[in-house]
């Protein structure tokens, strides 16, 4: 199990497409999956998306911090 850290999205690349989930409980992660990694706030390392497969970590996948307000996305590379 690796912590992965997301990161912000910056202005102007969301794509018209997708959604934003948005944590309402900051102790709880928005998605819960049967893979290997956690991923965290880039902002305040809070636990976004627990037991999270990579491959579906996608540029689509954002999800606004319940306790930071900040929108991540988990894709790290273009
Ligand atoms: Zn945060």
């Amino acid at each position: 199990m690796a912590t992965i850290s997301m990161r912000p999205v910056r202005e102007g690349e969301v794509p018209r497409d997708g959604g934003t989930a948005i944590q309402d409980d900051p102790d709880r992660p928005v998605f819960h999956g049967n893979g290997p990694d956690d991923y965290v706030c880039a902002g305040c390392g809070n636990l976004l998306a627990a037991a999270m497969d990579g491959v579906y970590m996608t540029k689509k996948v954002r999800v606004k911090c319940g306790r930071c307000k900040l929108v991540n996305v988990a894709v790290t590379g273009e």
